[in-house]
């Protein structure tokens, strides 16, 4: 469902990601861990090119895009590799002056030139789904973090992606309001679709992931089993990254 070939990204002189090579599943759940600045976040949004990569290949689906060619020139393709890949950020990003309802059928009418009719019944499928059927006519400051970000899922689903790209999504959430947002990702999970995680949540990446990368400094140092990775994990790098904070 997901291979990425080669891929670089720097900011200026600083090299982020030094020659990134990747494969997803259809279906697989890959979750990506790692200390801070190693990063995981940059290639997260390189994969739907809300980062543009300097070097390589993404293909999502059907959707290739090679960063040889101009990607100025990609702009459809980079488009339709999007509608593939649902994106979650850390912070929800829904927009403020419109209703949950409002946000969530934004992509399917404007981008997909979908009916309001259809968009809206597609729409409070997925808010029953979240948990959050009553909730369809608030505004989202009117919600807690963890319903911001359940209506933020619920938005990525309504575009019918074929993967979903959840960039540490409760890193921003009280302590108490995480377990809902995971118990959500869990069910989608579970229902066999291709997820990538970037996560702080050990305990999670190692009960819902089928797959577990380990990155530092720019690159994949370790891949394995979610399970494995975390039993038995071979590189010293990622044993003195598990040892510090399990
Ligand atoms: P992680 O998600 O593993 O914490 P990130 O991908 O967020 O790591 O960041 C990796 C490095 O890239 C850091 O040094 C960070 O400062 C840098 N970086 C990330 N985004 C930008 C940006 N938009 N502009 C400049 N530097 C960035």
């Amino acid at each position: 469902m997901i291979e990425v070939t080669g891929l670089k990204k720097s900011f200026e002189d600083n090299h982020v990601l030094s020659d990134i090579n990747l494969k997803v599943k259809k279906g697989e759940v890959l979750a990506i861990i790692g200390p801070s600045g190693s990063g995981k976040t940059t290639l997260l949004r390189c994969l739907n090119f809300l980062e543009t990569p300097n070097a390589g290949k993404v293909r999502i689906s059907d959707i290739s895009i090679d960063t040889a060619v101009d990607v100025r020139k990609q702009k459809r393709a980079i488009r339709d590799l999007r509608q593939r890949a649902g994106f979650v950020f850390q912070n929800f990003n829904l927009f403020p002056h419109r209703t949950v309802l409002e946000n969530i059928i934004e992509g399917p009418v404007i981008v997909k030139k979908e009916e309001i009719n259809e968009a809206e019944k597609r729409a409070r499928k997925f808010l029953k789904k979240v948990g959050l059927a009553n909730k369809e006519n608030a505004y989202p400051s009117a919600l807690s973090g963890g319903q911001q970000q359940r209506v933020a899922i619920a938005r990525a689903l309504a575009m019918e992606p074929e993967v979903v790209l959840f960039d540490e999504p409760t890193s921003a959430l009280d302590p108490e309001l995480v377990g809902e947002v995971l118990s959500v990702i869990r069910d989608l999970a579970s229902e066999k679709r291709t997820l990538v995680i970037v996560t702080h949540e050990m305990a999670f990446a190692r009960d819902v992931a089928d797959r577990v990368i380990f990155m530092a400094d720019g690159q994949i140092v370790e891949e394995a089993p979610a399970k494995e990775l975390f039993s038995s994990p071979k590189r010293e790098r990622t044993k003195k990254f598990l040892k510090k904070i399990l």
